[in-house]
C-alpha cells in the first residue's frame, strides 16, 4: 500500500514511509509483534487474537487494506479539541493544529491507527482505560510504534 501526503506539510512524508514500510513487509518488527502472545503484547477484537488463525486473518487484513490513502490536514472548528485524526472515504485528515506538535513516532502511530481503520478494525469508544479500547487494533499499533520507528 501507499500513503499518498497531499498536504504541504514535508514532516508527514516520512512518517508516511516509514507507515508504509512497517504495513507492507509481513517481516517487519510490527508483523512479528502481532504474532506475540505475551499478556503485554497481546490485541483482540470481538473475542478474537488468542491462537494462530486469528492472527493470520489479522495480518491478511493489514496486509490486503486499501492500495493507496490519502493524507490531508484539517482545521477542527474547535481548536482545542483532543482528536488528532480521523478516518473516512476520502483518507486520513490530521488536525493541522496537532500535526507540528507532535513527535515522528506519533505521526507514523496516527497512520497506522487510522489505516487499521480504514482495514475496519474498531475500538467502540476512546476510553483508553477499557481494555477492549487498549487492545484494539487500532490503539495497539499507535501505543507500540516507538518499538518500531
Ligand atoms: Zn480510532
Amino acid at each position: 500500500m501507499k500513503f499518498i501526503n497531499m498536504t504541504n506539510n514535508s514532516d508527514l512524508t516520512p512518517a508516511c514511509r516509514i507507515a508504509e514500510d512497517l504495513i507492507n513487509n509481513p517481516l517487519s518488527q510490527m508483523h512479528q509483534d502481532l504474532l506475540r502472545v505475551d499478556y503485554y503484547f497481546r490485541w483482540s477484537w470481538d473475542n478474537k487474537g488468542s491462537n494462530l488463525s486469528d492472527q493470520v486473518e489479522c495480518r491478511f487484513r493489514i496486509i490486503n487494506g486499501p492500495e493507496e490513502v490519502k493524507v490531508f490536514t484539517y482545521r477542527p472548528k474547535w481548536p482545542f479539541t483532543k482528536a488528532v485524526a480521523y478516518a473516512d472515504k476520502k483518507g486520513i485528515h490530521f488536525n493541522i493544529y496537532k500535526v507540528d506538535k507532535t513527535d515522528l513516532a506519533s505521526k507514523v502511530g496516527t497512520l497506522l491507527h487510522e489505516y487499521a481503520h480504514k482495514c475496519e478494525f474498531g475500538h467502540g469508544n476512546n476510553f483508553k482505560t477499557e481494555e477492549k479500547v487498549k487492545f484494539s487494533i487500532p490503539y495497539w499499533l499507535s501505543s507500540n510504534v516507538s518499538r518500531w520507528s
